[in-house]
């Protein structure tokens, strides 16, 4: 079924933007590139990419889109952060380099990394709690969540490393420490495009 029309942005200064407008379109919702203040006024929705969070941080800086994104965040733009980009909704993060900045908006602490201490990647069965069902996910150099405020909502925990919590949801924002967009999975951008319709 499709409801009014949803333009949903993915933020394309670096990272694995293909994927996410891919797993938008499999959707059924386009989406757009974003890069500049113009095309972020434009979307009423974001997805934040996997890569190198350092690296979208200074780019963000670079681009003038800082300010003007944490100034949607504020006043509650629904966005998803798979990985470098749950990196970036955390209000806090431990083992960033000394001038990394986070946009902010999950008042979390993650750790940087996390994962990639003991192996680069992994794949692990999690449960979705959204529908109590199975999720493949696909962890690389992955963030984890080391300290949450009560208020944000756990979507899923990892049974293989000690149940830490891998993506959670906080009002109108939405981010994992693995990628969906890397395994075909639709469950996670379904749920952005379903808090964005609510609305607007
Ligand atoms: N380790 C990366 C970072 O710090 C995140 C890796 C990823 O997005 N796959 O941003």
């Amino acid at each position: 079924m499709s409801g009014p029309r949803l333009r949903v942005g993915v933020l394309a200064l670096q990272g694995d933007v293909r994927e996410h407008l891919a797993v938008l379109d499999a959707c059924g919702v386009e989406g757009f590139g974003v890069r500049r203040e113009r095309e972020l006024a434009s979307v009423e929705a974001l997805v934040i990419p996997g890569g190198e969070s350092t690296t979208i941080d200074k780019l963000l800086r670079a681009f003038g889109l800082f300010e003007p994104l944490r100034e949607r965040l504020r006043a509650g733009m629904p966005a998803l952060g798979t990985c470098a980009g749950m990196i970036l909704l955390a209000d806090s993060i431990v083992d960033g380099t000394s001038d990394q900045q986070t946009l902010g908006g999950i008042p979390m602490t993650v750790r940087r990394n996390a994962f990639g201490r003991q192996v680069d990647s992994s794949e692990a069965e999690i449960v979705w709690r959204p529908d109590g069902t199975l999720m493949h996910a696909t962890f690389i150099r992955a963030p984890w969540v080391e300290a949450l405020d009560p208020a944000v909502e756990v979507l899923a925990q990892d049974d293989h490393h000690e149940g830490r919590v891998v993506a959670v949801r906080y009002g109108a924002l939405v981010a994992t420490a693995f990628h969906p967009e890397l395994t075909g999975e639709t469950r996670v951008h379904r749920l952005l495009i379903e808090i964005a319709r609510a609305a607007t």
